[in-house]
């Protein structure tokens, strides 16, 4: 099968299983000097591309927060595991193709696990960084992927092969959404202080917060709030 047609048939696949957006990065992009995380190479060395996959989540579960938290997590949560199953499916389907593929976490921890490291807090690598690259949307003041669709209310997982997919063309969108500069919402509603007017995110803050006062339970202020 061809490069072109194995993408074609991953993203059929993908869409005929519900995602709602699905992108394909070249992993040189975590070669870019603006780029500070960790590297999917190190993870895969011979990884080829970066394959996207989302799903916009209910705007049901935003409305009632902070009181429905429970119901939030809950949301978050199933999104991850129907992302799990599909990604697994195209994992499965790729490597009948005689390539390799490895499923990257969508969250930092979960269920006691960390996938994340627990001091930095850092992942392996950015699946947003790559949605960026692949042009599925760019970044938040809050630091979360502002899709065009869904805005910040997303879940994205990323499959690594070594499969040769056909890429995107290059992105065009800016790093930092243009309607930050006028918004700050996401700063201002932040329980734990979190988000910096600069541009930093201080995620120790944001994980201390949710791990230490909510007991697990997400957060999701930053997400309720933002207008896009
Ligand atoms: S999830 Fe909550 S604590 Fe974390 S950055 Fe967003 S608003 Fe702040
Ligand atoms: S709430 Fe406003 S400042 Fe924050 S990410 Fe959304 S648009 Fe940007």
């Amino acid at each position: 099968m061809t490069e072109i047609m194995l993408t074609q048939k991953i993203k059929d696949t993908a869409l005929g299983m519900n995602v709602d957006f699905i992108g394909i990065a070249d992993p040189v992009c975590f070669q870019n000097p603006e780029y500070m995380g960790n590297k999917p190479q190190d993870v895969m060395p011979d990884v080829r591309s970066v394959l996207i996959l989302g799903v916009g989540v209910p705007r049901g579960a935003f409305d009632p927060l902070p009181e429905g938290r429970a119901e939030y997590t809950n949301t978050l949560m199933a999104a991850t595991a129907i992302l799990r199953i599909i990604a697994f499916q195209l994992a499965k389907m790729i490597e009948k193709e005689g390539y390799r593929a490895t499923i990257v976490p969508t969250e930092g921890s979960e269920f006691g696990y960390w996938y994340a490291d627990r001091e930095t807090l850092k992942a392996n690598m950015s699946i947003k960084y790559a949605a960026h690259y692949a042009g599925l949307g760019n970044f938040g003041m809050n630091h979360l992927l502002i899709t065009k669709d869904f805005g910040p209310r997303v879940r994205v997982t990323a499959i690594l092969t070594d499969a040769p997919l056909e890429t995107e063309e290059n992105i065009k969108l800016p790093f930092i959404n243009e309607k930050c500069s006028s918004c700050m919402k996401c700063i201002e509603v932040c329980p734990a202080g979190a988000i910096s007017p600069d541009g930093e995110i201080y995620r120790e803050k944001c994980a201390q917060y949710m791990f230490n006062v909510l007991g697990g339970l997400r957060c999701g202020l930053c997400v309720k709030v933002c207008p896009m």
